[in-house]
């Protein structure tokens, strides 16, 4: 179970997640390109189905599963996307799912969690543990956790966004993935590295919380308190015993993005490409902006991981700050 995925699993993924996982669309914008000097492709997962890249990985671990697995059920411990990603694969594939979520959860993310026919299981983030808690209702029940990152189908599973990218678009220079646990970016770089060998590959980071990039430097899994950041999907304390070798062998390097940043791209994505995207899923974008000058005249994809964002919350962050400049 813990053996290291393949470019043939992400492949793989891409056969038993057909037909379920959307095949979202690729972007572009002349206005944009013209801005920065540089030609953008933008893999767009905030169409993705539950709004986020997590159902490919979610689908393609729970088709997996052999039928005493399937008849038991799964459960997983998460406040945001990989929650409705498991709720939902698991409506669909008719397996029954409960999610261990805080208390202090948001309303609207424990009801569409539900509204997937996920069983909700609360607990105290400041007093309890939830990886104890899921992994003792496991045992009791002999349900199967699906773990958020750190599993190989689900590794695999999140590299099937890029492989349709580079399937689609040639010759890429430059391919910049969010990073939090590292399951989209070890996924991505396994892609890469059989469809665009030449493409460097970057992992980006809220500014406020760099374990990977210090992970990438030091060569051991740096652990960090939760990190203050808007960037609520990448506000994982560590990577995993299975994502950081992945990364450490085919990643050229770790970048960081302040909440300013993702702020003023929330803002070019809604006002230039008509679209809502999360503060997480701006990660790759606000990173080329900021080095747009050492990317000039290349081809450069990016991965919108995602666009699950509270309305309020999104004309909060929105409206407060500046006029985008580009
Ligand atoms: C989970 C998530 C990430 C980070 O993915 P990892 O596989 O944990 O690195 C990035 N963006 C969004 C929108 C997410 O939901």
């Amino acid at each position: 179970m813990t053996a290291r995925p393949t470019f043939d699993d992400v492949r793989a993924a891409a056969r038993h997640i057909a037909g379920h996982a959307h095949r979202t669309p690729v972007f572009t914008s002349s206005r944009i390109d013209e801005a920065l000097g540089l030609r953008l492709y933008l893999k767009c997962e905030n169409f993705q189905r539950v709004g986020a890249f997590k159902f490919r990985g979610a689908f393609n671990a729970l088709s997996r599963l052999g039928p005493e697995q399937r008849r038991a059920g799964v459960i997983a411990y998460s406040s945001g996307n990989h929650a409705q990603a498991v709720a939902l694969a698991a409506r669909l594939l008719e397996v029954p799912a409960t999610i261990v979520m805080p208390l202090d959860a948001p309303a609207s993310k424990v009801a569409a969690t539900q509204g997937y026919g996920g069983k909700v299981v609360s607990y105290d983030r400041y007093r309890e543990d939830r990886e104890a808690i899921a992994q003792g209702l496991a045992d009791s029940e002999g349900l199967t956790l699906i773990p958020p990152y750190d599993h190989p189908d689900i590794i695999a599973g999140q590299g099937t966004a890029a492989l349709e990218l580079l399937e689609e678009v040639d010759g890429l220079d430059a391919l910049f993935v969010p990073l939090g646990g590292g399951g989209l970016l070890s996924g991505s770089a396994l892609a890469a590295a059989e469809l665009a060998p030449d493409a460097r590959v970057y992992g980006v980071e809220p500014e406020a919380g760099d374990d990977g990039r210090r992970s990438f430097r030091s060569g051991e899994i740096v652990h960090i308190e939760t990190p203050r950041t808007i960037a609520d999907g990448a506000q994982t304390l560590h990577l995993g015993e299975l994502t950081f070798p992945l990364i450490r062998e085919l990643v050229d390097d770790i970048v960081t993005a302040t909440d300013a940043q993702l702020v003023d791209c929330m803002r070019l994505c809604a006002s230039t490409l008509k679209m809502l995207v999360e503060p997480t899923g701006c990660l790759g974008l606000a990173a080329v902006r900021e080095r747009a000058a050492q990317l000039q005249g290349q081809r450069v994809g990016v991965v919108i991981s995602g666009g699950n964002v509270d309305l309020a919350q999104f004309c909060a962050l929105v409206g407060s700050a500046q006029e985008e400049s580009s």
